[in-house]
């Protein structure tokens, strides 16, 4: 992945010295995912990679982190004009996956607007359901308004196969209700 990186975009240094660092603890955690790009990773196996953390409920369905996992864990990652702020074990591979789009001219499909990466809440902003992946920064929404939950609107083909490549799992792939604007960790690119 480090080489089609270097590939796209020059001055990637950084993303590339922080996946040398994270290589090892992600290839521990290789055996438990099955590595097939059509499946998702429950919220429980989640957990068990990202970790757990302490948190109480606050209105909206959000919660709040009360130790330092946050501060340890979550990275703000900006290639051209696309932020996220998203979890440090699949840095490299967001990275690598906005710089394809970009090296593919498909960075207008990457409009994050009302979207984004991590937010501390549970999933479908309701209490009663468990938290959501991007409550560890390991699922990224797109334009909210442009593909609304449970509609058919969906993100440009390549964008969809581009992450799918790239380590994530699709919402527009759930059995349940689609989330088109939706793509969460699915598996670590070594
Ligand atoms: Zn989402």
């Amino acid at each position: 992945m480090l080489n089609q990186i270097n590939k796209i975009r020059h001055g990637f240094q950084e993303i590339i010295d922080m996946h040398k660092l994270i290589n090892r603890e992600i290839t521990e955690v290789w055996n438990m995912l099955d590595k097939n790009k059509y499946k998702y990773v429950t919220i429980d196996v989640i957990e068990q990679i990202f970790g757990k953390y302490e948190y109480k409920e606050i209105a909206g369905g959000r919660v709040h982190i009360i130790d330092n996992w946050r501060n340890e864990n979550i990275k703000f990652l900006k290639i051209g004009t696309t932020e996220v702020w998203i979890n440090r074990l699949i840095f490299p591979q967001t990275a690598y996956v906005f710089a394809k789009i970009y090296a593919e001219n498909l960075e207008n499909e990457l409009d994050l607007k009302g979207g984004g990466g991590f937010v501390a809440r549970h999933q479908l902003w309701n209490p009663a359901y468990p938290l959501s992946c991007h409550a560890y920064g390991c699922a990224i929404d797109f334009n909210p308004e442009k593909f609304p939950y449970g509609s058919d609107l969906k993100p440009h083909p390549r964008v969809i196969e581009i992450f799918q490549e790239g380590g994530f799992y699709w919402g527009g792939d759930f059995s349940r209700t689609k989330d088109n604007m939706h793509f969460q960790f699915a598996y670590f690119i070594i």
